[in-house]
């Protein structure tokens, strides 16, 4: 017995002895398994997340506006990526230098254009109202008699001479905007007493031409607008001008204003002739006329509505409109509460 007694020892020393061993190769292969898993962390973090990162924040970077090449010095995917990524972005930032410096020559070239236009219509503006002054004297009869045709033929030349005289302010009027002389005092105001002046002055034409206005407000006090009065009721005239003039007799003309969202809306209506389809993307072009009105209404020189859209833009405000030939149109200025 003691023999075998001797022998379980022996054995559970060796046992003993080989689980430490096995525990001790687990440590082994457990700190080298660590060691792979911590390498290949540094390897991604250094080899593919980094770059990323780089050529991410760089892009961001792009978008706003700086261009920041990305060095990454590889010759794999992500290399050729950066390398991609430079090249697109130098190029595009050549491209938008040559660009600023055509816009700043267009720039310049329009500015030389309205100066030319300012001096061009002051030039005619004295001779053109001598020619009419003449025109008129000879009518009423102060230069001596005249014939009853020959009055006739200067009264028609009157007539025109006042409407070139029109035109000539027009062009005066825009160019004095376009150059930005004319500042713009804004103040708060009560922009229904602003359309109320207007309708006010315009009564007699409307009156003249059997075109009946109403002007509609809600119920609740509407919030003041900062606006330039004078430019803002010379805009809303435009466009009450424009409704009464290209209204048949018998129709009426609706100026309005209401708070929608964050702005204050202006609205003028009318039952009018209507702007045709075709024609309404030119609407605000300088010198615009449409076709179908020039017949009935030979007076208008088209600027009216390029003046009304100029200070609407310059008070950040939108212009919009809706029409139908035969049946009417709605212009509707939009001007931030704000
Ligand atoms: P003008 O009235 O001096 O011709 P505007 O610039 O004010 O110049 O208007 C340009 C053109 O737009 C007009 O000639 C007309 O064809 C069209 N228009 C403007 N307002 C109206 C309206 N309320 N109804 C129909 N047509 C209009």
């Amino acid at each position: 017995t003691g023999k075998i007694q001797q022998q379980v020892i022996q054995l559970s020393t060796d046992i003993q002895q080989t689980a430490n061993q096995i525990q001790l190769y687990l440590y082994i292969a457990l700190a080298v398994a660590v060691f792979i898993v911590v390498f290949l962390l540094y390897f991604l973090a250094n080899y593919i997340t980094k770059p990323i990162e780089a050529l991410t924040l760089a892009a961001k970077q792009f978008g706003e506006g700086t261009f920041i090449p990305v060095n990454l010095h590889r010759r794999d995917e992500l290399g050729l990526f950066a390398e991609t990524f430079n090249t697109m972005g130098h190029d595009i930032l050549q491209t938008k230098q040559s660009l600023e410096v055509e816009l700043e020559k267009t720039k310049e070239l329009d500015r030389n254009k309205t100066e030319f236009i300012s001096v061009a219509a002051h030039q005619l503006r004295t001779p053109m109202s001598g020619i009419k002054w003449v025109m008129s004297m000879a009518v009423e009869g102060d230069l001596g008699e005249v014939s009853d045709e020959l009055k006739h033929h200067l009264k028609n030349g009157v007539e025109n001479a006042d409407r070139m005289i029109k035109v000539i302010n027009g062009l005066l009027d825009l160019s004095q905007l376009e150059e930005a002389k004319a500042k713009f005092q804004k103040e708060s105001k009560d922009i229904l007493t602003l359309i109320q002046d207007v309708v006010t002055t315009l009564a007699p034409n409307a009156e003249y031409k059997k075109v009946q206005i109403k002007v509609s407000a809600p119920k609740k006090k509407l919030p003041q607008v900062k606006v330039d009065s004078e430019k803002i009721k010379s805009a809303i005239h435009n466009l009450v001008d424009n409704a009464i003039k290209y209204s048949p007799a018998g129709k009426a003309v609706m100026v309005g204003a209401a708070q929608v969202g964050s702005e204050m809306y202006i609205t003028v209506s009318d039952q009018g002739y209507g702007i045709p389809k075709d024609q309404q993307h030119r609407v605000f072009e300088k010198f615009f006329r449409g076709k179908n009105v020039v017949k009935v209404e030979t007076e208008g020189s088209g600027l009216g509505l390029t003046i009304v859209k100029d200070i609407v833009d310059k008070h950040d405000g939108k212009i919009f409109f809706e029409s139908e030939e035969g049946k009417g149109t709605t212009f509707t200025i939009a001007l931030p509460l704000k």
